[in-house]
């Protein structure tokens, strides 16, 4: 097995001992804005109080909500002339957080997205080809410095225009990307539009994450693009990409721990859930100077899994993340999470590359239409055969979400799309 960092052959003695040490330094650090000082000061917890990694549970949460109230610079814990970047979340749920980074920040962020290509099978002399938008997203900057750091050509193609895509892949023949599942459909969609010959291109490897997707859409990508896919996860608030990885074991994400601290709690009462059990990930940076945070709540849904990965690395591993906290919704009295349906309706061949989840009300009765774009050879004009299809679709779902939706079966390419994460959801519920 080759390793592109001495930490990642570190056993859990010495991964816990670096956790000590600077999780140490990193309470010290935190301490010097005024945020964290006060909340110190009130759970009376200091750096010397800090003696195993289980120690961390004398320290308060940080939720979103504490960020955004320190946009944009109340966190920042040394002197401004030190910041070089800064980054900030896509505002998938509101009011943006920012996150400023120091020199060493950035570096350290660059050999943790490194390490995790690395583990991938990404080489220096692959060509990278990052499919994921620039600007304040993390997943552009964040991942480049990492394919650079490694020593990849590396082709900031920015999300997108799918056939400046496909013509980059074609001439600097690019045999890794970066991309977002759902954007990933549409790259397959409009090869086989195109009659291009996935197996014909050079690509080997795609890195996709930055939203939610089921084993099925990570199956579908990689029959679609000719490539095998490994789930990377992250979040701006800990750098962004570059935090837990899957390895070429493709069974779990690796967090990087001797970076992060991660514990997983019951979201209501904050408690650590039973091992193996799903709940809340609630991750520290260890090595951030500019920007510390400790015990984030993500509101991401995942869980550990058991047992060593034959990888042999020893950094915990984290199931595919099963969606937020606030993804979930109520239907019928049912809570539903958007990921149930996917993993349903991306598993079944006639369903085509999107879909999407429209929940609508008439006074007090509410209803969950699920509208499943269906492949060309599928849709046929034999009405029985649509209906049955659609019937087989809508009890599949019923079994799983325990609701009996509407199903309404389109065709291919009419559901809007998205270079960035996808909507999965449309409610048109009056509240
Ligand atoms: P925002 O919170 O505005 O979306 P970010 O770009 O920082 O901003 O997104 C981080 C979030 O994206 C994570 O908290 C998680 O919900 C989601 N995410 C990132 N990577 C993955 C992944 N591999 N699988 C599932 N969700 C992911
Ligand atoms: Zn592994």
């Amino acid at each position: 097995m080759e390793f592109f960092d001495r930490a990642e052959t570190w056993d859990r003695a010495v991964i816990e001992a670096a956790q000590v040490v600077r999780l140490r330094n990193t309470v010290e650090q935190a301490g010097r804005c005024a945020f964290y000082a006060e909340r110190f000061a009130e759970a009376k917890v200091t750096a010397a109080d800090i003696r195993t990694p289980d120690d961390i549970r004398r320290i308060p949460f940080t939720t979103k909500d504490d960020l955004r109230s320190q946009y944009p610079e109340g966190l920042l814990c040394v002197p401004r002339d030190e910041i070089v970047r800064m980054h900030s979340s896509s505002g998938t749920t509101g009011t943006p957080v920012a996150i400023c980074h120091t020199r060493n920040d950035l570096n350290s962020w660059a050999d943790l997205m490194a390490r995790s290509m690395y583990m991938a099978g990404v080489r220096r002399s692959d060509v990278f080809q990052n499919m994921s938008g620039y600007g304040l997203f993390t997943g552009g900057l964040g991942i480049h410095a990492g394919a650079e750091r490694l020593g990849c050509m590396t082709i900031p193609a920015g999300a997108g225009n799918t056939l400046r895509q496909i013509k980059l892949v074609k001439d600097f023949r690019t045999t890794v990307i970066h991309i977002i599942p759902s954007y990933a459909l549409v790259l397959a969609n409009t090869l086989r539009e195109n009659g291009e010959d996935p197996s014909a291109l050079p690509l080997r490897i795609a890195l996709i994450g930055a939203e939610p997707h089921s084993k099925e859409t990570r199956q579908r990508v990689e029959e679609a693009l000719g490539v095998t896919a490994y789930n990377s996860f992250g979040l701006s608030e800990m750098n962004g990409p570059g935090v837990a990885f899957e390895c070429q074991e493709q069974n779990g994400l690796h967090v990087w721990e001797d970076a992060y601290l991660v514990e997983i709690i019951d979201p209501d009462t904050g408690e650590y859930v039973a091992e193996g059990e799903l709940g809340e990930l609630v991750l520290s940076t260890l090595c951030r100077v500019g920007m510390p945070i400790l015990r984030y709540r993500t509101r991401d849904l995942t869980r550990f899994l058991p047992g060593n990965c034959a990888c042999g690395r020893m950094h915990r591993r984290i199931d595919r993340i099963q969606g937020r906290t606030d993804d979930m919704f109520i239907i019928k009295g049912v809570n539903i999470y958007p990921m149930q349906i996917e993993h349903v309706i991306m598993g079944r061949p006639e369903v085509g590359q999107n879909y999407l989840i429209v929940l609508e009300n008439e006074g007090p009765k509410e209803d969950i239409k699920i509208k499943v774009e269906i492949r060309d050879e599928y849709f046929v004009e034999d009405m029985r055969a649509l209906q049955g299809l659609q019937q087989k679709i809508a009890r599949r779902l019923q079994s799983e979400i325990l609701v009996t939706p509407k199903v309404e079966l389109v065709q291919p390419n009419s559901l809007p799309t998205s270079e960035g994460k996808a909507t999965r959801v449309l409610d048109l519920r009056e509240k």
